[in-house]
């Protein structure tokens, strides 16, 4: 056929067809896939249910309604920390969670979240795209069938709220705590007791004395869950959380059947969520910050922990996070991984925002 028969024909069939119809077959063709979506946060909390939200809205549109993902909050269609292990099993397609909340399932998961006096939400990106992070954390969920993506970053966090002032590490002797992740491995280190109880039962757990700290995320998040009314003490920084990085978890087989654009997407709309939470929480931090400086003032006091008790902390993380390393195969590939690539990135960062946030501060 020369090209001008084919043009030829092509304009007899829009002639005959209507103008219009011509791409409907290949709509049609189109095939509309629906995916579930639960997450281990309450409703109420609208940076972090809002990126999945915001996620699934932007797959939405990118995919122009080809691929629609429907959030639930924790609890909706099962408890908050009941995600992994049925998008695991194929009973949802993806959620969003923190991966060091599977600690137990595989120790590897926690260096994906955050480690403590590690790298901040930019370093851990460098690393998931830049250093190999995300390779291994493929590698990590590969064996219970899930697919990983960075979701958004919520760091740094504060170290959290207590009812009783800190003075020494001492102080952590007894204390029974909500402390995720290796930053809890910690705690557990000083004679503290640590559980992890989901976002939406925090405020209870306090109130009714069940745990005697608890540390969430930051300002604007520990508000909309009133831990403010709960506890005294509001403790920085956040030595635990330097760089906490949400999840989105796909369930494999699910991923693998979308056609590639449809996954391209997927990707591309998890690698937005990131970019637009980072200002989000950063603005919205800051303004509640100022909230509880003022709204609260007399209620609430707001201390830097002592610096004899974060040059323990340091010291204690460096070598609970070691000997979490050996507790499998995996977390001692991840644990070198992510070591080496702060001390590149670290180095750097030094040069870069060490030296400014000096100057600024001074
Ligand atoms: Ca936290």
């Amino acid at each position: 056929m020369t090209r001008r028969t084919f043009i030829g024909r092509s304009a007899a069939a829009v002639a005959t067809a209507g103008a219009g119809a011509v791409y409907a077959p290949a709509v049609i063709a189109q095939p509309k896939i629906r995916w579930r979506m639960p997450t281990t946060w309450p409703a109420s909390l609208d940076v972090l249910q809002g990126a999945a939200l915001r996620f699934a809205r932007l797959v939405e549109e990118m995919s122009a309604g080809r691929l629609t993902i429907e959030v639930a909050p924790a609890g909706q269609i099962m408890p908050a920390l009941g995600v992994f292990d049925a998008c695991s099993q194929g009973t949802v397609e993806s959620f969003m969670g923190a991966s060091y909340y599977w600690e137990k399932k595989e120790p590897a998961t926690q260096w994906f979240c955050t480690v403590p006096f590690g790298m901040n939400p930019q370093g851990m990106q460098a690393w998931y795209f830049e250093g190999g992070g995300l390779k291994l954390w493929e590698e990590t969920y590969a064996a219970f069938g899930l697919v990983p993506r960075p979701a958004s970053p919520v760091a740094p966090q504060m170290a959290g709220w207590f009812r009783k002032r800190i003075n020494t590490v001492a102080d952590f002797k007894g204390l029974k705590m909500r402390i995720p992740g290796l930053g809890g491995q910690v705690i557990t280190r000083l004679g503290g007791s640590v559980v992890l109880t989901p976002a939406g039962e925090i405020f209870a757990a306090l109130e009714r004395g069940v745990i005697d700290a608890s540390e969430w995320i930051g300002p604007h998040d520990d508000l909309r869950l009133g831990l403010q009314n709960t506890a005294r003490y509001y403790y920085y920084p956040g030595w635990h959380e330097p760089g906490t990085t949400l999840e989105f978890g796909f369930n494999k087989k699910a991923y693998d059947a979308l056609p590639a654009d449809l996954r391209h997407i997927v990707d591309h709309a998890a690698a937005a969520t990131w970019a637009y939470s980072i200002p989000e929480w950063e603005a919205k931090n800051a303004i509640a910050l100022e909230r509880l400086k003022t709204e609260y003032k007399g209620k609430v006091e707001i201390l830097a922990l002592p610096g004899p008790i974060l040059r323990d902390l340091k010291k204690i993380s460096a070598q609970v996070v070691r000997q979490e390393a050996d507790r499998s195969p995996m977390a001692k590939r991840v644990y070198a991984s992510f070591t080496r690539f702060q001390a590149q990135v670290g180095a750097w960062g030094q040069f870069s925002e060490g030296a400014y946030h000096r100057l600024i501060a001074g």
